[in-house]
Protein backbone atom coordinates (compact mmCIF):
# COMPACT_ATOMS: atom_id res chain seq x y z
CA UNK A 1 0.00 0.00 0.00
CA UNK A 2 1.73 3.12 -0.80
CA UNK A 3 1.24 6.80 1.04
CA UNK A 4 -1.71 7.67 -1.07
CA UNK A 5 -3.83 5.70 -0.55
CA UNK A 6 -3.61 5.63 3.26
CA UNK A 7 -3.70 9.75 3.07
CA UNK A 8 -6.01 10.01 -0.21
CA UNK A 9 -9.19 8.15 0.87
CA UNK A 10 -11.91 7.74 -1.13
CA UNK A 11 -15.26 9.54 -0.25
CA UNK A 12 -16.74 6.26 1.03
CA UNK A 13 -13.63 5.60 3.55
CA UNK A 14 -13.21 8.83 4.68
CA UNK A 15 -17.19 9.61 5.92
CA UNK A 16 -17.13 5.83 7.22
CA UNK A 17 -13.82 6.31 9.18
CA UNK A 18 -15.49 9.75 10.78
CA UNK A 19 -18.51 7.84 11.24
CA UNK A 20 -16.46 5.17 12.99
CA UNK A 21 -15.13 7.91 15.69
CA UNK A 22 -18.66 8.60 17.21
CA UNK A 23 -18.98 7.14 20.79
CA UNK A 24 -21.16 3.44 19.72
CA UNK A 25 -20.51 3.05 16.56
CA UNK A 26 -17.81 0.53 14.95
CA UNK A 27 -16.70 -0.13 12.07
CA UNK A 28 -19.98 -2.64 10.70
CA UNK A 29 -21.91 0.07 11.72
CA UNK A 30 -19.89 3.38 10.58
CA UNK A 31 -19.86 1.21 7.06
CA UNK A 32 -24.05 0.70 7.01
CA UNK A 33 -24.86 4.33 7.92
CA UNK A 34 -22.52 5.10 4.81
CA UNK A 35 -23.93 2.85 2.30
CA UNK A 36 -27.09 3.74 3.80
CA UNK A 37 -26.50 7.49 2.60
CA UNK A 38 -25.06 7.10 -0.40
CA UNK A 39 -28.65 4.90 -1.41
CA UNK A 40 -30.62 8.37 0.04
CA UNK A 41 -31.79 11.29 -1.62
CA UNK A 42 -29.41 13.66 -1.87
CA UNK A 43 -31.50 15.89 0.44
CA UNK A 44 -31.17 14.22 2.78
CA UNK A 45 -27.09 13.83 2.54
CA UNK A 46 -27.53 17.47 3.12
CA UNK A 47 -29.69 18.31 5.81
CA UNK A 48 -27.55 15.82 7.48
CA UNK A 49 -24.38 17.82 6.49
CA UNK A 50 -25.99 21.32 7.08
CA UNK A 51 -26.97 19.80 10.93
CA UNK A 52 -23.55 19.51 11.69
CA UNK A 53 -21.93 22.47 10.94
CA UNK A 54 -24.76 24.15 12.53
CA UNK A 55 -24.13 21.88 15.43
CA UNK A 56 -20.73 23.89 15.72
CA UNK A 57 -22.06 27.33 14.19
CA UNK A 58 -24.98 28.28 16.59
CA UNK A 59 -24.15 25.86 19.61
CA UNK A 60 -22.50 27.92 22.36
CA UNK A 61 -22.47 27.90 26.94
CA UNK A 62 -24.97 29.83 28.62
CA UNK A 63 -23.32 32.21 30.49
CA UNK A 64 -25.29 31.90 33.81
CA UNK A 65 -25.68 27.55 34.06
CA UNK A 66 -22.85 26.80 31.06
CA UNK A 67 -25.73 24.68 29.43
CA UNK A 68 -25.40 24.11 25.89
CA UNK A 69 -28.01 26.86 24.05
CA UNK A 70 -28.70 28.85 20.67
CA UNK A 71 -29.53 31.75 22.57
CA UNK A 72 -27.47 33.11 25.52
CA UNK A 73 -29.14 32.89 28.29
CA UNK A 74 -30.79 29.38 28.12
CA UNK A 75 -34.39 29.15 27.50
CA UNK A 76 -34.20 27.30 31.17
CA UNK A 77 -32.60 30.39 32.46
CA UNK A 78 -34.90 32.48 30.88
CA UNK A 79 -37.66 30.86 32.61
CA UNK A 80 -39.66 33.34 34.84
CA UNK A 81 -41.56 30.57 36.20
CA UNK A 82 -38.57 28.17 37.12
CA UNK A 83 -37.61 28.46 41.10
CA UNK A 84 -34.10 30.14 40.96
CA UNK A 85 -33.89 29.30 44.72
CA UNK A 86 -33.09 25.35 43.41
CA UNK A 87 -29.87 24.90 41.57
CA UNK A 88 -29.46 21.50 40.12
CA UNK A 89 -25.92 20.73 39.88
CA UNK A 90 -25.00 17.99 36.82
CA UNK A 91 -22.05 16.73 34.79
CA UNK A 92 -23.24 17.11 31.36
CA UNK A 93 -25.84 18.97 29.46
CA UNK A 94 -27.43 15.45 28.55
CA UNK A 95 -28.27 15.40 32.40
CA UNK A 96 -30.27 17.99 32.17
CA UNK A 97 -32.12 16.56 29.54
CA UNK A 98 -32.85 13.32 31.42
CA UNK A 99 -34.07 15.27 34.56
CA UNK A 100 -36.48 17.84 32.39
CA UNK A 101 -37.63 14.52 30.80
CA UNK A 102 -39.51 13.53 34.10
CA UNK A 103 -41.80 16.99 34.30
CA UNK A 104 -40.98 17.27 38.07
CA UNK A 105 -37.62 19.57 38.50
CA UNK A 106 -38.86 23.09 38.27
CA UNK A 107 -35.53 24.75 39.48
CA UNK A 108 -32.32 25.82 37.62
CA UNK A 109 -29.48 24.02 36.68
CA UNK A 110 -26.07 23.86 36.63
CA UNK A 111 -23.56 21.95 34.14
CA UNK A 112 -19.96 21.15 35.51
CA UNK A 113 -18.98 19.65 32.41
CA UNK A 114 -17.03 16.89 33.87
CA UNK A 115 -16.14 15.38 37.27
CA UNK A 116 -13.20 15.75 39.69
CA UNK A 117 -10.79 12.71 39.25
CA UNK A 118 -7.44 13.46 40.37
CA UNK A 119 -5.95 9.85 38.28
CA UNK A 120 -6.89 11.51 35.12
CA UNK A 121 -5.71 15.06 36.19
CA UNK A 122 -9.13 16.82 36.45
CA UNK A 123 -9.41 19.22 39.38
CA UNK A 124 -11.55 21.70 40.27
CA UNK A 125 -10.04 24.39 37.85
CA UNK A 126 -10.87 22.14 35.10
CA UNK A 127 -14.65 22.25 35.87
CA UNK A 128 -17.57 24.71 36.16
CA UNK A 129 -16.96 25.21 39.73
CA UNK A 130 -15.75 29.03 39.58
CA UNK A 131 -18.58 29.89 37.80
CA UNK A 132 -21.24 28.26 40.33
CA UNK A 133 -19.64 29.56 43.04
CA UNK A 134 -20.27 32.98 41.56
CA UNK A 135 -23.88 32.42 40.94
CA UNK A 136 -24.16 31.79 44.53
CA UNK A 137 -22.85 35.27 45.67
CA UNK A 138 -26.30 36.52 45.32
CA UNK A 139 -28.14 34.91 48.12
CA UNK A 140 -30.95 33.98 46.20
CA UNK A 141 -30.19 30.28 46.03
CA UNK A 142 -31.46 28.20 48.96
CA UNK A 143 -30.78 24.79 47.78
CA UNK A 144 -28.73 23.14 46.03
CA UNK A 145 -29.19 19.62 45.22
CA UNK A 146 -26.04 17.73 44.14
CA UNK A 147 -26.94 15.44 40.71
CA UNK A 148 -23.81 14.33 40.06
CA UNK A 149 -23.65 10.77 38.81
CA UNK A 150 -23.48 7.86 41.53
CA UNK A 151 -19.80 6.78 40.36
CA UNK A 152 -16.39 7.38 41.97
CA UNK A 153 -15.62 10.61 40.59
CA UNK A 154 -19.31 11.58 40.66
CA UNK A 155 -19.12 11.16 44.70
CA UNK A 156 -15.51 12.71 45.20
CA UNK A 157 -17.29 15.80 43.16
CA UNK A 158 -20.42 15.96 45.27
CA UNK A 159 -18.41 15.83 48.45
CA UNK A 160 -16.17 18.71 47.42
CA UNK A 161 -19.16 20.80 46.11
CA UNK A 162 -20.60 20.43 49.54
CA UNK A 163 -17.79 21.49 51.50
CA UNK A 164 -16.96 24.20 49.60
CA UNK A 165 -20.85 25.01 49.65
CA UNK A 166 -22.59 24.13 52.74
CA UNK A 167 -20.31 27.02 54.66
CA UNK A 168 -21.87 29.66 52.22
CA UNK A 169 -25.39 28.56 54.05
CA UNK A 170 -27.39 26.91 51.33
CA UNK A 171 -28.77 23.68 52.30
CA UNK A 172 -26.99 20.86 50.18
CA UNK A 173 -29.05 18.14 49.14
CA UNK A 174 -27.30 14.71 47.12
CA UNK A 175 -30.04 12.58 44.88
CA UNK A 176 -31.48 9.78 46.94
CA UNK A 177 -29.92 6.27 46.42
CA UNK A 178 -32.72 4.64 44.33
CA UNK A 179 -29.87 5.20 41.77
CA UNK A 180 -27.67 2.25 41.79
CA UNK A 181 -23.82 2.96 41.86
CA UNK A 182 -22.33 3.01 38.61
CA UNK A 183 -25.48 5.04 37.44
CA UNK A 184 -24.87 7.56 35.02
CA UNK A 185 -27.52 10.17 35.15
CA UNK A 186 -28.78 10.54 31.19
CA UNK A 187 -29.34 7.03 31.34
CA UNK A 188 -31.42 6.51 34.51
CA UNK A 189 -34.86 5.94 33.33
CA UNK A 190 -37.84 8.36 34.34
CA UNK A 191 -39.16 6.69 37.55
CA UNK A 192 -35.79 6.12 38.95
CA UNK A 193 -34.64 9.75 38.42
CA UNK A 194 -38.32 11.00 39.68
CA UNK A 195 -37.40 9.06 42.76
CA UNK A 196 -34.47 10.16 43.26
CA UNK A 197 -35.01 13.53 43.15
CA UNK A 198 -38.37 13.48 45.19
CA UNK A 199 -36.46 11.52 47.63
CA UNK A 200 -33.20 13.38 47.72
CA UNK A 201 -31.25 13.78 51.55
CA UNK A 202 -29.70 16.52 52.75
CA UNK A 203 -25.24 15.62 51.97
ZN1 LIG B 1 -28.63 28.70 31.36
Amino acid sequence: MNQNSITDKDAISKLTSEFNKLPGIGPKSAQRITFHLLRAPEEQARLLAEALLSLKQKIALCSTCCNVTESDPCPICRNRERNASQICIVEQPQDILALEHTGIYKGLYHVLHGALSPTEGIGSEDIRIRELLSRLQNGAVQEVILATNTNLEGEQTAMYLSQLIAPLGIKVTRLARGLPFGTELEYADDVTLTRALEGRQEF
